[in-house]
């Protein structure tokens, strides 16, 4: 449909398929298209020659036609999600473009990255940061993303950050929200410990519903309570963490249970688990282990718990729309 509104493309496209079919009927000789495929004579295989016959003959190879229709085109409706591993996820709503506690290198104190780092993802508009434990605020990430607007984090990490080098940094208590064109940001609860270490900078951790013309809730690290089902009837997405690095997750976690517990509670139309499968601890990244494990639980527990909730397992870099 976005190809249609584009004015560029419907009539281009049923041109271009019509011109196809004709081109390829010539070479066969009559109906080989409809024949099932075993019985087919569909002759060899297109030359260069052919494709300058398909598209009228004007030069196959610069696409600028396309390209100037997909810049005409409006912005997405709907979100797209690109988990980056842990609980980075890149997120496109309404033209805004979002990222979720970035952890991007290979290391991070005792953990190392199991899966390739993620493709640095282009500007964002801006950054949430959940809480200030260095799996979720790590400075050199942090500092590593074009941000052209604010870094969100629940307060006080605010002067943390801009103590760190971070002009633009905003702090929101659970509640509070900041609003970036169509886009309204609003922090949720989270139960988790609000240190960054035994000793040093302490934030109550948060996480965010982001809501435009659809609505994603990014858990980050939270143990369950009640008072997510407040959010019953309010997502469409949920990004709900299922495990950790090491072989249990502690309180103030959810693990594949408890997370599939979580989606019964907020009934969201979509779940996809994330902060597993990505950073383990060094001494133990060359073992062999069922990494995917946390993930496929989670999605045969929800089957349980909340059957009409859809389930979409990504690998660490994959994205999705919704
Ligand atoms: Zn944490
Ligand atoms: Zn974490």
């Amino acid at each position: 449909m976005a190809v249609a509104q584009s004015g560029v493309t419907a009539a281009m496209l049923r041109g271009f398929l019509s011109r196809k079919v004709t081109l390829a009927r010539r070479r066969a000789g009559s109906q080989e298209l409809f024949k099932p495929p075993s019985e087919r004579n569909m002759g060899s295989p297109p030359t260069r020659e052919d494709a300058r016959t398909i598209v009228g003959g004007r030069s196959p190879g610069s696409g600028d036609e396309l390209r100037r229709g997909i810049a005409s085109m409006p912005p997405m409706v709907g979100v797209e999600i690109t988990w980056f591993g842990h609980a980075a996820v890149f997120i496109e709503m309404d033209g805004v473009r979002m990222l979720t506690d970035p952890v991007l290198g290979h290391r991070i104190g005792p953990l190392v990255r199991v899966v390739p780092e993620p493709e640095e993802p282009g500007p964002v508009d801006c950054v949430l940061i959940s809480h200030l434990h260095a799996d979720h605020a790590d400075i050199r990430s942090l500092r590593a993303v074009r941000c052209r607007g604010p870094f969100v984090a629940p307060h006080p990490g605010e002067a943390w950050l801009t103590g760190r080098g971070l002009a633009d940094a905003h702090g929101l208590c659970s509640g509070q929200g900041i609003r970036i064109r169509n886009v309204q940001i609003t922090a949720i609860p989270a139960v988790h410990d609000r240190r960054r270490w035994w000793l040093g900078p302490a934030a109550n951790p948060v996480g965010y519903l982001i809501r435009g013309s659809r609505s994603v809730y990014f858990a980050a690290d939270t143990d369950l309570f009640l008072g997510m089902a407040e959010l019953r009837g309010q997502v469409d997405v949920a990004l709900l963490p299922v495990w950790g690095w090491g072989s249990r997750v502690g309180p103030g976690h959810l693990d594949p249970e408890s997370a599939a517990a979580a989606v019964a509670l907020i009934a969201p139309k979509l779940a996809i688990p994330i902060h597993w499968g990505t950073y383990v601890m060094a001494h133990t990244a060359r073992r062999a282990a069922d990494r995917a494990r946390p993930a496929r639980e989670f999605a045969a527990y929800a089957e349980r718990y909340a059957p009409a909730v859809e389930v979409r397992r990504l690998a660490p870099g994959e994205g999705t729309v919704f």
